[in-house]
């Protein structure tokens, strides 16, 4: 089922009496999410993605806009009233109920036509704890549980209702590394098998890139890009999105245009058409840089990081804004750790340029 976000805004007011600073949590977002897609919302603490997420199960009314869910408009419907799974940080899981009993629970307060006898309440509750494969532990208690086995039950919990949406807030942020990883893959391996339109909550761009096919990349309550996250990655609209994906993150300089060349300090490390003079932001991917003894960028090397597969090298410029330059190259490319500078040459498609001012992306053709 597709969800249609229509010109959502939502608007805190001030909390201190003092001063009349309301907070614009969520700022006229407006986007269709298409039928059957795992959406992350991403963005750094504050940014509004739990707010977006509270209004589209109903925990949160709008201040302003419209949310329909197909052709319904939901936006004055109760939660309970939008056939919702909701999923938190915290599991939530009721501590003196089994797995079982858990799962079931929300099938248990079904009324009217809805409601279902035992035999069917347990039949949905056994589909629902194979699909997340935590049926061989259904008579534990959840502090019997590791944590992403918590997560898989809450999980269930959440689709025994068989809701139209999935939503999920932050569902990995309380496990640790491993287990993070294995559970990002079940959330996408569920959701490709009930193709339940679902969007999650994470500030972690590592976990949005890999399981989303679309992520929305949100600051102070304003979306700032919103397409796959490979798109997204290969062509960020603004500094912020360029700086907010990517690890390690992208290469920042300070630098200019001066007739049709890209200067990082005083080397001109790239060509551009048809674009003035300028200040400009420099952003390099990783990824990006060629170790060329001819290349046109001189940085001063300090050490290289041999990582198996890859390589990093870092090195410092006094044009970067960050401490470090750091590049990722092969690692059968050999550089004498002992040298005092690296030079490089960098590849087109990993170079961007921002304007000075509105750190907005400057398209150009960059050789
Ligand atoms: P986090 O990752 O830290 O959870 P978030 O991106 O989910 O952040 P929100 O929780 O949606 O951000 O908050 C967005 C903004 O709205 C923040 O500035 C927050 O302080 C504010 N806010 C959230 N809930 C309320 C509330 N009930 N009253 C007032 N302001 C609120």
């Amino acid at each position: 089922m597709k969800v249609v976000l229509q010109n959502v805004t939502k608007i805190f007011p001030s909390r201190n009496k003092k001063s009349n600073e309301e907070v614009v949590a969520v700022n006229n977002f407006d986007f269709t999410i298409p039928d059957g897609k795992l959406v992350g919302l991403l963005g750094p603490s504050g940014c509004g993605k739990s707010t977006t997420l509270y209004m589209i199960c109903g925990l949160q009314k709008l201040s302003s806009g419209r949310i329909f869910f197909g052709e319904d408009d939901v936006t004055d419907l109760s939660p309970e009233n939008r056939g919702v799974g909701l999923v938190f940080q915290n599991y939530a899981l009721y501590p003196h109920m089994t797995v079982k009993q858990n799962i079931m629970f929300p099938l248990q307060n079904l009324t009217g036509k809805a409601k279902l006898t035992k035999d069917e309440m347990l039949e949905r509750t056994l589909e629902a704890a194979k699909l997340v494969q935590i049926d061989e532990l259904l008579d534990r208690k959840p502090s019997e549980l590791s944590g992403g086995q918590q997560q898989r039950v809450a999980i269930a919990r959440a689709l025994v209702k068989m809701p139209r949406i999935l939503l999920l807030d932050e569902p990995l942020s309380n496990l640790d590394a491993r287990l993070r990883l294995q559970t990002r893959e079940e959330i996408r391996r569920i959701q490709r098998e009930t193709k339940i339109t679902t969007i999650f909550v994470t500030h972690d761009q590592e976990e949005a890139m890999s399981i989303s096919d679309v992520i929305v990349v949100m600051k102070l309550g304003v979306v700032q890009q919103i397409g796959a996250p490979q798109d997204v990655y290969d062509s960020p609209r603004n500094l912020f999105v360029a700086k907010f994906l990517g690890t390690p993150p992208i290469n920042v300089f300070e630098g200019q245009i001066n007739g049709g060349k890209v200067y990082i300090g005083k080397e001109a490390v790239m060509s551009v058409k048809d674009v003035p003079d300028q200040k400009v932001y420099i952003g390099i991917r990783p990824e990006g840089f060629i170790v060329d003894a001819n290349g046109s960028l001189t940085c001063d090397l300090q050490s290289v990081e041999v990582m198996g597969r890859d390589s990093s090298i870092v090195s410092t410029n006094e044009a970067s804004s960050n401490p470090t330059v750091r590049s990722i190259i092969d690692s059968d490319i050999k550089v004498d750790p002992s040298a005092k500078t690296v030079k490089f040459r960098i590849k087109p498609n990993k170079i961007f340029l921002f304007n000075k001012e509105t750190e907005e992306r400057i398209f150009c053709e960059v050789k």
